[in-house]
């Protein structure tokens, strides 16, 4: 796809498509197969093309996840996308496609935790070593590349602890190294930042984001998408995707299809509540202190800063005074009504979790043990902010 200039929500619905001949309708149908025809023996003979699409079976994509494929790369301001069946999928793409045993990747230590259990299973088991590094540290960082290191994993903000990496600090030093770098980009979704140029000249190699959360909109589909403006980079990522056969189903791009116009509005909206919340939940006597990028003082608000556009997502982390014993804020949470319980986010409903990370961690958090104890991430969704704001107060209320 070629860059675009307009605004995301124009970019979206009127993103290029040309429908069948006599039937000018917006919506993108579900093309199913997986037998495609080809016209006689000559065109079955004909090597495969690099350029265009051409299409020879179901499993490389049919017109609907081409169209997606090509609105996510536009949403993501790259020129390239790969589907694939989960964001779980997504992230497992890039390290195999790019690291070989002997090889190591390092991961910043608030990354989302299944990454961690990637590295600490799969990729272990093919001899692929990793180690943790503090995102907010860019000259540690920068004193654990070594020849080995071959990937760099980035996740802007990190998981549950919210802390925004030094993304300019630690991707200087990557390009300094000339080692490729990838970034778990859910939580911005294309519209918190650019993260192929996060400063002129200056971005990451991949991007992936769990399509699940906030393209989709509706908790109702999994999917992810492996994003890139390096076709060679590229043609890596389609090699293995076609190695490990991970096609996506067609009704399933259709929901991420229908929920991509509104995606713009969903996440001002999202962020805007979540946002209000986070600053109110600092001010409750309960609470030791929010974990939320855009909030000052928050781990990474500096960085933050530094790179966004204003956008912060829907997510932030309230950790409870030590006062409060984790059964407590766990009676907390099981007083809340308007928020669920459970995973995921960037659905309609807020979801609310509570989080031991005494064994999710490898390096020491970014406040002292007597500065904090039981965290409650906080995933806002579309309901009305006065009713999430009364919620989280009357269950308060409970705790004392
Ligand atoms: C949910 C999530 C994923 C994984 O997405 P699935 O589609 O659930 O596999 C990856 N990264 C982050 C940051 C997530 O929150």
């Amino acid at each position: 796809m070629p860059l675009s200039k307009r605004g995301k929500s124009t970019e979206q619905i009127h993103h290029p498509y040309r429908p069948p001949e006599g039937w000018d309708a917006v919506p993108v149908p579900v093309h199913k197969a997986s037998t495609v025809l080809f016209r006689d023996t000559a065109a079955l003979h004909r090597p495969r093309s690099r350029e265009g699409v051409t299409y020879r079976y179901g499993l490389q994509g049919t017109p609907s996840s081409f169209t997606l494929a090509a609105r996510i790369a536009t949403l993501e301001q790259a020129t390239h996308c790969v589907l694939v069946p989960s964001g779980q999928a997504a992230i497992t793409l890039p390290g195999m496609a790019l690291l070989k045993p002997g090889d190591e990747v390092l991961l910043p230590d608030n990354v989302y935790g299944q990454s961690r259990h990637l590295a600490r299973g799969l990729l272990s088991r093919l001899g692929i070593s990793h180690r943790f590094y503090d995102p907010l540290d860019a000259a540690g960082f920068a004193a654990l590349l070594s020849d080995r290191t071959r990937l760099v994993w980035l996740e802007a903000a990190g998981s549950i602890t919210m802390e925004f990496p030094d993304l300019i600090g630690l991707l200087s030093a990557c390009k300094a190294r000339g080692v490729a770098t990838a970034m778990d980009n859910t939580w911005g979704a294309g519209m918190a930042f650019n993260a192929f140029e996060l400063a002129p000249g200056l971005g990451v190699d991949i991007s992936m984001q769990a399509l699940t959360k906030f393209a989709s909109g509706g908790a109702d589909v999994l999917m992810g998408a492996v994003c890139t403006r390096d076709a060679a980079m590229h043609r890596r990522m389609d090699e293995m995707y076609e190695f490990l056969g991970y096609g996506v189903g067609q009704n399933d791009v259709e929901l991420v299809l229908r929920g991509l116009p509104s995606l713009p509005l969903r996440y001002r909206a999202q962020e805007a509540a979540a946002r209000e919340l986070a600053l109110w939940m600092q001010q409750q006597p309960a609470v030791a202190r929010v974990l939320h990028p855009a909030v000052p003082g928050s781990p990474g608000h500096a960085h933050w800063r530094e790179v966004s556009g204003g956008g912060s997502g829907c997510l932030f982390s309230a950790v409870f005074k030590p006062a409060y014993a984790p059964a407590q804020v766990d009676a907390f949470v099981d007083a809340l009504h308007c928020f669920g319980i459970g995973y995921s986010w960037a659905g309609p409903m807020s979801l609310a979790v509570p989080y031991d990370l005494s064994h999710s961690r490898s390096l020491p958090l970014p406040w002292p043990p007597e500065a904090g104890g039981t965290l409650v991430r906080f995933a806002i969704g579309l309901e009305d902010v006065e009713d999430l704001r009364a919620d989280l107060s009357q269950a308060l209320a409970l705790l004392d």
